[in-house]
């Protein structure tokens, strides 16, 4: 299989646009990708993993699957499970038609035929019993090597602050790694389900080129390229061309394509969600007051001149629009 190099935008008459600000790093306990370096925003107590590095994968799959033996094992047995019965008939080989020749009399035909049903029983209770119970086995086993997530993880976005406004660009937009549309900021969640209760997030993954929003009460806040914790109700589930989500996952975990081991990520859902001009979002967290690097010297100080930066990853949630 052949790997894109780069996640550059390649939506139908687009020039190629720079690359997401790098992940490469996964909070073990939450699941957020993060910056190499960075800390997990959500709780300084949680342990990340960079996945460039070898120790670091290996722990993240120690979480995901158990140690490197177990992770062996399931292997091992995976392979031996896909190899499907032949699920051939022994029914065929009964010959009990050559047994129906002439000259039998009523009595002897009907003994004839109980003998023939009851061996067609006893024969289809043995074909139940060969394919079905090593499948049941297979199953029971497939259900204890079900990798674990996280089910329910406090997402750090902090209490509601009242603080509304509109995105406004000012940077270019840029296409979205798994649909190519173009955007600020995009989300991504994946979502692994065991049965139809089980459900554990694996990933979750927000990153913007910068922008920033215009609040409502006519203050700005600064939202930095990088990471970013976004609120995900809105997202909707997709589903990604095959290469696009390989390249995005090769983002953030390169070791991936050269691994023999259990996949870092398993996953059935994808969760998606993007950010564009003009829409309305929640700015959460400690915000803190700069001066605007952009902003012309005027030769006196207005309010213009004053950007909200926020402390650590921005938190964001987003808002109706406005009537
Ligand atoms: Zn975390």
């Amino acid at each position: 299989m052949t790997r894109s190099p780069s996640l550059a935008n390649n939506a139908p008459g687009r020039r190629a646009a720079p690359a997401w600000p790098a992940r490469g790093a996964l909070c073990l306990d939450c699941r957020t990708a993060l910056a190499p370096g960075q800390g997990c925003p959500v709780s300084p107590r949680h342990r990340v993993a960079s996945l460039a590095d070898p120790a670091g994968r290996d722990a993240l799959l120690t979480r995901v699957w158990g140690p490197r033996p177990v992770r062996e094992h399931i292997r091992d047995a995976t392979r031996a499970g896909a190899v499907s019965g032949t699920g051939s008939s022994v029914l065929d080989s009964c010959g009990l038609i050559d047994c129906l020749g002439g000259g039998v009399d009523l009595a002897e035909l009907g003994a004839i035929a109980l003998l023939a049903a009851v061996i067609a029983a006893v024969v289809f209770v043995l074909w139940l019993v060969i394919t079905l119970v090593p499948r049941a086995i297979r199953a029971w086993r497939r259900s204890r090597w079900q990798p674990r997530g996280v089910r329910r993880a406090p997402d750090g976005l902090g209490r509601p602050s009242g603080l509304f406004g509109t995105i406004t660009a000012v940077e270019p937009a840029r296409g979205e790694p798994l649909t190519g549309h173009p955007c600020l900021a995009f989300a991504v969640e994946l979502v692994h389900r065991a049965g139809w209760r089980r459900r554990r997030r694996m990933l979750r993954d927000a990153v913007t080129v910068g922008f920033e929003v215009a609040l409502d009460d006519g203050g700005r806040v600064r939202i930095p390229p990088g990471s970013l914790l976004l609120d995900l109700d809105a997202a909707r589930t997709i589903r990604p061309p095959v290469q696009r989500m390989a390249d995005y996952l090769a983002e953030i975990d390169p070791g991936r394509a050269a691994s023999d081991d259990l996949d870092t990520v398993p996953h059935h859902e994808v969760r998606h969600l993007i950010l564009r001009a003009g829409q309305r979002v929640e700015v959460r967290g400690r915000l803190h007051a700069t001066a605007d690097p952009r902003a012309v010297p005027s030769g006196y100080r207005d309010a213009a001149a004053t950007l909200l930066v926020p402390d650590g990853a921005p938190r964001l949630v987003l808002a109706p629009a406005r009537e």
